[in-house]
């Protein structure tokens, strides 16, 4: 899985909390969730602007950058990035798909060090749903039931991410639209309770600084 930062901004000077606000056009939850938290943590650090986050990000290490990312991750109650790549990697070997492909029908040759790949006339890759994939010189090595069709565990959404295929039924569809429906509603609120705790935020900080500031300096 490739991981990303996204932070959503419009120009460079805008604040933090116009950011978080932006949060909500980000597509799932969990980035939506991720940016929120990566930019109450910035705002700690120090930074104000969208600017100085990118900034920040830009100076890091590549390892920096994950760190921060999982840190986030972990404050808003989801897995480290380690986590979920580990259980990629096992739910791949589980159910056969080709690693790295992402795609549970795309299979190569089982023979160790075979490097076929079933083909569709023009020479691309074939989708094929079978337990174990053997090529026409190795196919004699495979188990009775390697060749059969695997019920799969996972489909592909129309977009090509993996979902699991468990809810084709109508009932589960509806529900979900209403949940989607009650979602954009939740998220009005949402941003409206971001926008006070980063007030709260700034409230703190300040309070903070005039604490740490001798008198007689005057503070920035
Ligand atoms: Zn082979």
């Amino acid at each position: 899985m490739t991981w990303q930062i996204q932070i959503p901004f419009a120009d460079r000077t805008e604040s933090l909390v116009d950011v978080a606000a932006h949060a909500r056009t980000l597509e799932t939850d969990e980035s939506r969730a991720t940016v929120r938290q990566l930019v109450l943590d910035a705002r700690l650090e120090g930074d104000r602007t969208a600017g100085d986050l990118l900034d920040r990000l830009a100076a890091m290490e590549p390892v920096e950058r994950r760190q921060m990312l999982d840190i986030a991750r972990v404050e808003c109650g989801l897995e480290p990035t380690a986590e979920v790549d580990a259980r990629e990697r096992s739910t791949a070997a589980t159910i056969g798909m080709a690693p790295g492909s992402g795609n549970p029908l795309l299979h190569s040759c089982s023979a160790a060090k075979c490097r076929e790949i079933p083909r569709t006339e023009a020479g691309a890759w074939r989708e094929v749903n079978v337990r174990r994939w053997w090529c026409e010189q190795h196919r004699h090595l495979a188990g009775e039931d390697d060749m059969r069709p695997v019920p799969l565990p996972w489909k592909l959404s129309p977009s090509g991410s993996l979902i699991p295929n468990d809810e084709a039924d109508e009932a589960s569809e509806a529900a979900r639209v209403e949940s989607r429906r009650a979602e954009l509603a939740a998220r009005d609120d949402e941003s409206r309770a971001i926008a006070a705790e980063m007030a709260d935020t700034e409230r703190a900080m300040a309070e903070r600084a005039r604490r740490e500031t001798p008198a007689g300096v005057p503070s920035p």
